[in-house]
């Protein structure tokens, strides 16, 4: 068995603001079987506290960068949990990562160095007859897990970065450094320096042993400066051990013949029940119970999402005949977008903000088109649940969204292919020209429900990429995946 840590800093079903929840919730399931057994730490936030009942305390440190903590272990939902009980820096109301008013926490830095320096004492086997032998960071909030390891005392001790959005970098000003607990010689180009300051996932993506992030396309993205957003230097040097390993999606969770969220469950052989969860939807949302094209988003509410571009098009959608539902929330002026497009077109636009769960599988099965015209995406899990669930995706031809929706061309539609629609350059007009087309698509019954049945049978799951990061951490402790699951 090759043991592993899972360092994150949200983890589905106890603290989700977004997809790296559900990967740091589904990989450690996912990998069972496969010669990997993954415990997770994660911050000790009110949410997951309340859920720790019966955990035992198996370390505490009087000086955790100036604050007291303790680390609990125990068991929820199936997944081994490493908490890190740190009231003084984790028990606060709301979002992991801002305040009340919508800003950072300032002490961020200092919550994350202790969340990644926690790890890297682990690695040191800190906890008696627990020793991971390979560390796997996620985000920039796991970026100074390498950076721990590399400039610490253990050289067999391997780390894993993947980082899920190269937008956020975690940034701070050189007046930290000293406090991070790491040599002088760290604040170097080598290190955890970035641009004067400190940067953690820069660190993260300059000491770990292996790069991984959430696509094969966002993988070569990154390379560039569009989408490397300063890192793309850093990983072009280390081209050789970058790699880009699609997300999967939690089948159980996300399974429109079992879902509880549903007003009706479904296969891809009753897919007419599809028609009882549209009128919830429409319901839900406050549309008219008509029977045209429903289009849907459910997704944080910001640029990088293209939620611009779709408000752009609202207008057009609803004189095409088609209904909007959208499910989010994020930056005031685009809600305010939304808004108003729902006061100019009752009954065919709604929105609801705020974020829910429940609400977002009902969504995902009475809807038709899943909306999802992003900027940039490293993987996008919306489109896979939207696979899953018959609901076709509408796309930009970006990152993960590339890898994993098949264009309705005129190649694929006579192969028999197509599972949904792309569209390039992420722009209004593009967008628009993709609306079209998937209207023309949706009129044409018959082959719009044999799309949907590819979509649903399209493979979602982890398997292929679950096996790719066993043989990964096997790789980088000198072991086949063969070997490992022999143990
Ligand atoms: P990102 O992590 O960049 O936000 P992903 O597509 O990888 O984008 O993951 C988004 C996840 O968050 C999906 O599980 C999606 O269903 C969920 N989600 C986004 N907004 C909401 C919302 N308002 N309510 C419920 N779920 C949401």
């Amino acid at each position: 068995m090759i043991e592993v840590l899972s360092v994150t800093s949200e983890v589905y079903p106890l603290i989700k603001t977004g997809g790296l929840a559900d990967v740091a919730g589904a990989l450690p399931g996912a990998l069972s079987g496969s010669g990997v057994t993954m415990r997770t730490l994660v911050p000790g936030y009110p949410a997951v506290m309340a859920r720790l009942s019966g955990g035992r305390e198996v370390a505490s440190f009087a000086d955790l960068f100036g604050v007291r903590g303790r680390l609990v272990a125990g068991r929820v939902d199936g997944l081994d949990l490493i908490v890190l009980d740190a009231p003084a820096l984790y028990d606060r109301p709301g979002n992991p990562y801002v305040g009340p008013e919508g800003w950072d926490w300032p002490d961020n830095w200092k919550r994350f160095a202790a969340l990644s320096w926690v790890a890297s004492e682990l690695g040191l086997g800190l906890v008696e007859g627990y020793r991971p032998q390979v560390i796997h960071a996620h985000d920039w909030q796991a970026g100074l897990v390498p950076a721990y390891v590399k400039y610490g005392p253990s050289p067999t001790l391997k780390t894993v970065m993947t980082v899920h959005n190269m937008a956020f970098q975690g940034t701070f000003g050189a007046e930290i450094f000293g406090q991070l607990r790491l040599p002088e010689h760290a604040f170097s180009v080598e290190g955890v320096e970035y641009y004067g300051g400190v940067g953690y996932l820069k660190a993260g993506v300059e000491c770990a042993d292996v790069v991984t992030t959430v696509s094969p396309s966002y993988a070569g993205e990154i390379r560039t400066p569009a989408f490397g957003m300063g890192l793309e230097g850093l990983l072009n040097n280390r081209s050789a051990t970058v790699f880009g390993v699609l997300n999967g999606i939690d089948m159980d969770a996300w399974n429109p013949a079992t879902d509880p969220a549903l007003a009706q469950t479904y296969t891809a052989s009753t897919m007419q029940n599809r028609l009882a969860n549209k009128r919830a939807v429409q319901e839900a949302f406050g549309l008219d119970q008509a029977d045209g094209p429903l289009f849907a988003v459910v997704s944080r509410l910001t640029w990088q999402k293209g939620i611009d571009l779709l408000a752009a098009n609202i207008d057009l959608m609803v004189a095409e005949g088609a209904q909007l539902a959208v499910l989010g929330s994020g930056d005031a002026e685009l809600e305010n977008a939304v808004r108003s497009a729902t006061m100019r077109h009752p009954g065919r636009v709604g929105l609801v903000t705020g974020y829910n769960e429940k609400l977002s599988h009902l969504v995902q099965g009475g809807a038709d088109v899943m909306m999802v015209p992003s900027r940039f995406e490293p993987c996008g899990l919306t489109q896979l649940y939207a696979l899953r669930y018959g609901c076709v995706p509408l796309v930009s031809r970006v990152g993960g969204l590339n890898d994993t929706v098949i264009d309705a061309n005129v190649a694929a539609l006579q192969a028999e292919v197509a599972t949904g629609v792309q569209f390039a350059p992420p722009s209004e007009t593009a967008l628009a020209d993709a609306i079209r087309r998937t209207l023309a698509l949706y009129a044409d019954e018959k082959s719009w429900k044999k799309m949907q049945r590819r979509g649903m049978k399209s493979d979602v799951s982890w398997a292929t990429s679950a096996a790719r990061y066993a043989q990964l951490y096997a790789s980088l402790i000198g072991l086949s995946t063969d070997d490992s699951a022999d143990d």
